[in-house]
C-alpha cells in the first residue's frame, strides 16, 4: 500500500483526482472525508491543505504528494520531485499599484511587500540586494495595497485578472510553477508501486500531448506526406478501395500540430481526421 496526499479542495483538487482516474485508479471519496482507499490499486489518498502536503511527505505520513512548486519551494522540506504534472500552472510575481512606475527591482528598496510566500520573497530580495519589509498574510494578498497595508504584493498569478481588478500591475516574475508529484524515501514495495503509477502517469500525459491523425492521399503524394509524418515508428499506409489512393495513419505532437496540418494539405492530403489518444505507451 502506498499513500498519496492531494489537496482537499481548491485549484489542484479536480485535476489531481482526474489524473488518478485517467491512470485507471478509482477512488471513491465523500465530501469532507480525510482519506479514501482505491478499489483497484493499492493506493490510499489523504486529502489535506496544500500547505501541509510537503511536511506530511517529509514525515512519511504520506509517501507521495501532489503540490504546486510554489508551495514546495516555500516550505523547503526534504522531499524529492518525481515528476512534473503539467497542471496548476501559475507564476509567483511582484505586483504594484497601476499608477506607480516600476523600472527595476530597486523600486522595492525600503518598501513593504505583502505576501503568503515570505521565504521565496525573502530569497528573491536577497538575491537582488534589496532591503524591504515583508508583511505575511495568508489570503487575499491583492487587497493589501488598497488598504494601505503594503506598497507591493508578491502573489500567484495566472491570467492576471485578479490583480487588475484590484488596481495592481504585475511587474516582475519571481518563479514559474506547476503541480509536481513529490516523494519521500521509499521502501522496495512502495518503489514498485510508484514505478507502476509513474508508468501510467507518463502514458496519460504523453497521450494528451499527441493526436492520432488519419488522412487520404493520392499515391503520388505519399512520399512527401510520409516525410511530414514520422509517427511512433513510421506512418501506417493502407490502400483505399479507390485505385491510386491511400489512407495514412500517424501520431502528431500538439506543438507542431497546426503547422503540420497546413503542410499536409499543401502536399495533397484530403479528408483529414484528428482523434484524441487515451493512453500512449512507447
Ligand atoms: P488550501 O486550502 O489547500 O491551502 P489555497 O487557497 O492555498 O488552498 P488554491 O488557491 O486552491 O490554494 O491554490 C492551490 C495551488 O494552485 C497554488 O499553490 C498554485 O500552485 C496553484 N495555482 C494555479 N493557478 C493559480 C492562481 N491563479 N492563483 C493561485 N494558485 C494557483
Ligand atoms: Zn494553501
Amino acid at each position: 500500500m502506498i499513500r498519496i496526499a492531494v489537496q482537499k479542495s481548491g485549484r489542484l483538487y479536480e485535476e489531481s483526482m482526474q489524473l488518478l482516474r485517467d491512470c485507471g485508479i478509482m477512488v471513491r471519496n465523500g465530501k469532507n472525508q480525510l482519506k479514501a482507499v482505491s478499489d483497484n490499486f493499492p493506493l490510499e489518498v489523504y486529502f489535506l491543505r496544500d500547505d501541509d502536503i510537503p511536511q506530511y511527505v517529509e514525515d512519511k505520513v504520506a509517501h507521495l504528494g501532489i503540490v504546486g512548486e510554489n508551495v514546495l519551494y516555500e516550505k523547503n522540506k526534504a522531499v524529492k520531485i518525481v515528476e512534473p504534472l503539467g497542471f496548476g500552472k501559475c507564476r509567483l510575481s511582484i505586483a504594484i499599484p497601476k499608477n506607480e512606475f516600476y523600472d527595476d527591482v530597486l523600486f522595492l528598496q525600503g518598501k513593504k511587500i505583502a505576501t503568503s510566500y515570505p521565504a521565496l520573497t525573502k530569497k528573491f530580495l536577497k538575491e537582488n540586494n534589496i532591503e524591504a519589509e515583508i508583511h505575511e498574510i495568508s489570503g487575499s494578498v491583492e487587497l493589501a495595497p488598497g488598504i494601505g497595508l503594503a506598497h507591493a504584493v508578491c502573489d500567484l498569478v495566472s491570467s492576471g485578472s485578479t490583480l487588475l481588478m484590484n488596481g495592481l500591475e504585475e511587474v516582475q516574475t519571481i518563479m514559474n510553477s506547476q503541480a509536481v508529484l513529490i516523494s519521500a524515501a521509499l521502501d522496495q514495495e512502495q518503489q514498485i508501486l510508484l514505478d507502476q503509477l509513474l508508468f501510467r502517469i507518463r502514458a496519460v500525459r504523453k497521450a494528451k500531448k499527441n493526436k492520432y491523425i488519419l488522412l487520404n492521399a493520392p499515391n503520388h503524394a505519399l512520399e512527401a506526406i510520409k516525410k511530414l509524418l514520422p509517427g511512433m515508428k513510421s506512418p501506417t499506409v493502407l490502400p483505399l478501395a479507390d485505385e491510386g489512393w491511400s489512407s495514412v495513419h500517424s501520431v502528431l505532437n500538439e506543438d507542431e500540430f497546426w503547422e503540420k496540418i497546413e503542410a499536409l494539405k499543401n502536399a495533397g492530403a484530403q479528408g483529414i481526421l484528428v482523434v484524441p489518444i487515451e493512453k500512449m505507451i512507447v
